[in-house]
């Protein structure tokens, strides 16, 4: 690989060092990708996928058996009852939305048990209000349990508020947090805390980058409903936009009736020619997955050895993709970005800079070279420009070349003296 992209000697040692410390991590990443692997392509066959589901519809898309089998494979590949996997989501944020919007109702409580969530739901819920049509201005209360100072969960602080809590609401990953992302078990136990205080909760998880990650999913131990995205995990690099949401039938069609409107319910929206993307995207998850989780673990070894807090470090247990490295101050962020960036399959020739973007309190530098815009599941690296000047990166569609992008991460850092 050396005879195609220039690396100083340094980062090549280093890179080495990285890769021999990964080995045994990354076996163990492989015996969960061959058992994720089993449990989709089982899905697949138990369902009798077939050429005529890749075919599409239009209009209303009456009687689509692609948008029905599809539904059903994911469903099962997941260890849920129902699934809603459409391509008219048009983000995370939006299947999420949709989900909230479907189960709560006005003077329901919705009660996040694993402190603050994703930032752009902050609009949705209303604890940050803009231009409205948040839950809150239709009478949907909010509370908070915030993870103790160590990151974990509250469960004493669970037990005390579920009762009165319509959602109880988890969020899996760190997201743009450096805390410890959320491990299944640990899912489990908050999920048994919630359902003993209070049997009736509707426990939802944002499951984005967590898919797959893990032998199981959060539905298979206890959550009501699972949202994410598919332009991150189980999208497989190859769905070209959508979500999906999965959980128990009865709260699956309430979100149906949502995304398009009582009483049609699943039974509308036409797949156009998406269905096949999402079916192989689906296929693929596993290894990709397992790909982006060893470019992370391969980034977290490196930037250790150059003396970088990572989180997690490399042979961390993970249940997502994310790895954060706090890099420190504004320039090494900003050359680890470009670095990355070089790395990409798409728009390698472009450098990104710093810009004030809508909606964050401080500037923002994002690495993205990927065949689907935004998708996070390729290589791809975020870090807003304030202290700890941490770099967020995830994804790679193969560890061959999400290696090469981190790499140059570190080689473009050297080239500015500042590695
Ligand atoms: C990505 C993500 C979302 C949704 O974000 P979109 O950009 O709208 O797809 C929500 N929660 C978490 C934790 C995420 O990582």
């Amino acid at each position: 690989m050396y005879e195609f992209f220039d690396l100083d000697p340094r980062v090549r040692q280093a890179g080495e060092r990285a890769m021999g410390v990964c080995r045994p991590v990354f076996e163990k990443m492989d015996t969960v990708r061959d058992y994720n692997q089993a449990k989709v392509l089982r899905a697949f066959a138990d369902n009798h996928v077939s050429e005529s589901h890749f075919m599409g519809s239009t209009g209303y898309g009456y009687g689509d058996r692609g948008r029905e089998t599809l539904d059903a494979v994911f469903a099962q590949a997941v260890g849920a009852p129902d699934a809603l996997v459409r391509h008219n989501f048009v983000s995370g944020t939006h299947a999420l939305t949709v989900a909230l919007f479907g189960v709560l109702r006005p003077g329901d409580t919705l009660l996040a048990v694993t402190g603050a969530p994703y930032d752009t739901l902050e609009e949705v819920i209303g604890i940050r209000e803009t231009g409205g049509g948040s839950l809150r201005e239709f009478g949907v209360l909010y509370d908070q349990v915030d993870l103790t100072e160590d990151g974990a969960p509250d469960l004493a602080g669970i037990a005390a508020k579920a009762a009165g809590a319509k959602v109880a609401y988890i969020q899996r990953s760190r997201g743009y947090s450096l805390r410890p992302s959320l491990s299944i078990d640990t899912l489990e136990a908050i999920i048994r805390t919630v359902k003993q205080a209070n049997p009736d909760a509707v426990v939802m998880v944002d499951n984005c980058y967590g898919e797959f990650v893990e032998r199981k999913e959060p539905t298979q131990v206890g959550a009501d409903l699972i949202v994410g995205s598919l332009i991150k995990n189980p999208g497989g690099g190859i769905a070209q936009t959508g979500g999906y949401i999965a959980g128990r039938k009865d709260l699956v069609e309430r979100c149906a009736y949502r995304l398009t409107s009582p009483g049609t319910g699943k039974e509308v929206g036409c797949t156009l020619h998406e269905s096949k993307p999402m079916f192989m995207g689906l296929f693929f998850a596993p290894n990709v997955v397992s790909e982006a989780l060893k470019t992370a673990a391969f980034a977290a070894a490196l930037f250790d050895g150059f003396g970088y807090p990572v989180y997690p470090a490399f042979d961390e247990p993970r249940t997502d993709i994310i790895q954060a490295i706090r890099l420190g101050t504004p320039e090494k962020l900003v050359a680890f970005c470009q670095g990355i960036q070089k790395g990409s399959p798409v728009d390698a020739f472009v450098s990104p800079e710093p810009w004030d973007m809508p909606g964050y309190d401080s500037q923002v530098i994002m690495a993205a070279g990927a065949f689907t815009s935004g998708a996070s599941i390729e290589l791809s690296a975020d870090a807003p420009l304030r202290a700890p000047y941490a770099a967020w990166m995830q994804g790679g569609l193969t560890f061959a070349s999400g290696r090469i992008g981190v790499l140059l991460a570190a080689q473009s850092m050297l080239e500015q003296g500042i590695l």
